[in-house]
């Protein structure tokens, strides 16, 4: 089993959603088993931030930005997904649910005026519920059978707020019970979430999708957990600034997590340590360029 996460630049449209789904199928044909985690559609965690402070400071703009948001999840719906497809209706009827109840909790926030780190990460998990939802239905219609798992069952947390500590006893047993009753599907998970014992909402820190797939794959014993981004890997510099910054062919755990400490993107610190400790191989992978090894 492999745990493939793709990243907010990697569904970014649902022209990068139909390739990876392209990716998908190419894997399927090769015999390999997987399950996909996702993060949010490129830059929504950070729009769902600033609609929450906009309803805190009483700025009736979050109603615009709000709208353009919802517009955004439903044309990706119809670009992904036709009519007459059972799918549809079920991406349609959720993303809308979805936006209903965000639409009532930043409602909620303008009238209080205060919005808690609580309220946030409810706020914010939106993002990846909505993306990997929507990317479930697309998967299904093109022939993928697909499971959706919303990982806040499944992952269980602290009350950290913001940047939650994964309980990881409680968190192994879930996933292994999940995906040991889905073995003829490929699960699609949320990244970035999970949920307190009392069943509050929480985020993992951000870019704490990769985190989720390095916890889910330390709990399935994956064969690997690929991150699937938008650069060849692990790049020797920030390719933007240097001009001759090399793809770094592997490295060891310390080295990546030296490497991610000293402000490499491409992956999540704390990533490491649950595939470090089962040794599973952490492989950045492109999506913009899947052929490259
Ligand atoms: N969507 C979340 C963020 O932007 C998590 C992630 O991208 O990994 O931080
Ligand atoms: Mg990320």
């Amino acid at each position: 089993m492999l745990v493939l996460k793709f990243g907010g630049t990697s569904v970014g449209t649902p022209a990068t959603i139909q390739s990876l789904i392209r990716i998908l199928h190419d894997y399927r044909t090769q015999g390999k088993s997987f399950t996909v985690v996702f993060s949010a559609f490129s830059k929504v965690t950070d729009t769902l931030i600033e609609l929450a402070r906009q309803a805190e400071q009483g700025d009736a703009g979050w109603h615009h930005a709000f709208e353009r948001l919802q517009t955004r999840h439903l044309e990706a719906i119809e670009t992904l997904l036709k009519p007459d497809m059972p799918e549809y209706t079920a991406a349609r009827h959720h993303i809308s649910e979805n936006f209903e109840s965000l639409r009532n909790i930043l409602h909620g926030i303008s009238l209080l005026h205060e919005v808690s780190a609580r309220s946030l990460d409810f706020v914010v998990s939106f993002g990846e519920r909505n993306a990997a939802f929507i990317i479930a239905q697309a998967m299904s219609a093109s022939g993928l059978a697909t499971v959706f798992l919303d990982a806040r069952t499944v992952i269980r947390t602290d009350a950290h707020f913001g940047s939650a500590k994964v309980d990881f006893e409680e968190s192994n047993r879930r996933i292994q019970g999940f995906y040991k009753e889905h073995q003829n599907e490929i699960v699609v998970a949320t990244g970035f979430i999970g949920s307190t014992a009392e069943g509050l909402t929480t985020t993992l820190g951000r870019g704490g999708s990769d985190y989720t797939a390095a916890i889910i794959g330390a709990a399935l014993q994956a064969e690997a957990v690929e991150i699937w981004t938008d650069v060849d890997g692990v790049l020797t510099a920030d390719p933007r600034k240097v001009k001759q910054a090399f793809t770094l062919p592997s490295m060891t755990y310390r080295e990546a997590m030296e490497m991610s400490h000293f402000g490499a993107k491409v992956i999540y610190p704390p990533t490491i340590q649950p595939a470090y400790a089962k040794n599973i191989p952490l492989v950045i992978k492109n999506t913009f360029n899947p052929a490259f090894q």
